[in-house]
């Protein structure tokens, strides 16, 4: 292609393209594509729709759509998604940080704002989202968050120093099953954990976009979706301090069998909060 196109011809080519290939949101799909070739803001490329694409960007832009086509979400065409106001690089070796999270980070800092010397606990770091809104928002936290994927370890740190809170939120490679990684951990103020929910058998009836190109062991435990949360709560005796603070994202269907979970192990003022589908989304409770 060497003919003269510019933005405004471009995206509604781009659009149609999209629509075609049975893409939802082809629009704005099309439209924040460009925009992150062009390195600007989704409106501001009408600022410039007279502008030709030069040979460059036509080639990558052409790139881009036929990945979206192909079903592989925009967040990692573009490599960074927004996550609690903040930018995050991301690739396919981590979860998309979602919005319903991000109720889950603003549950921890309501709770524990002004609150001296937390120390808060992670397990499944992913992009370093959660971590990182946290530690952005309690001024006084310090943060262990780990995840058994070294890719996703390294795409965390990076986006840690990109906020400049490396000295405060460690990252590490480890699993959360290890026993021997389990020993050196104590006095933890706060728990959270947005674990791999799904079950074996639900993963299968999953949109594409998650199933081919969301890290499988980010999404699912393999079994039956409870297990981290099973595992994280026998845990609890050993790495809480009393009055310490366990939060979790749980999956549909999951709110009643984790809170009672956690009345069994003892936790008080267990709470679940709704995401805004009215979907049971958050768990969470006071170690006694
Ligand atoms: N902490 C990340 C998130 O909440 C990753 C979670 C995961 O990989 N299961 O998006």
């Amino acid at each position: 292609m060497s003919e003269i196109l510019t933005v405004l011809q471009a995206t509604r080519l781009s659009e149609e393209y999209l629509r075609k290939k049975g893409i939802s949101e082809p629009r704005a799909n099309a439209e924040l594509l460009l925009a992150g070739i062009l390195n600007c803001k989704r409106l501001d490329i009408y600022l410039q729709f007279d502008r030709p694409l030069n040979e460059k960007e036509k080639a990558l832009y052409r790139e881009y759509l036929s990945r979206r086509a192909a079903g592989e979400p925009l967040q990692y065409i573009l490599g960074e998604t927004d996550f609690f106001g903040l930018k995050f690089k991301i690739d396919s070796s981590v979860l998309i940080p979602r919005p319903e999270t991000e109720l889950l980070v603003e549950e921890i800092i309501k709770d524990n704002a002004g609150k001296k010397e937390l120390r808060i606990f992670e397990i499944g770091s992913g992009s370093g989202n959660i971590a990182i809104a946290l530690r952005k928002n309690l001024s006084d936290a310090e943060v262990l968050s780990i995840d058994i994927s070294a890719a996703a370890v390294r795409i965390a740190r990076e986006n840690a120093r990109l906020h400049s809170v490396s000295e405060y939120v460690r990252f590490e490679k480890a699993d959360i099953f290890d026993d021997s990684f389990v020993e050196n951990l104590h006095n933890f103020d706060i728990v959270v954990s947005n674990p791999p929910y799904v079950s074996a058998k639900e993963f299968d009836q999953l949109q594409k976009e998650i199933r081919e190109f969301e890290p499988k062991e980010a999404v699912t435990d393999f079994g039956d979706g409870l297990s981290f949360y099973k595992r994280i709560l026998e845990l609890a005796d050993k790495i809480m301090k009393s009055d310490g603070q366990i939060y979790f994202e749980i999956g549909h269907g999951q709110a009643e069998y984790v809170s009672a979970l956690l009345t069994e192990k003892g936790f008080e003022k267990i709470e679940v909060k709704n995401d805004f589908n009215g979907i049971a989304r958050i768990v969470k409770g006071e170690w006694r």
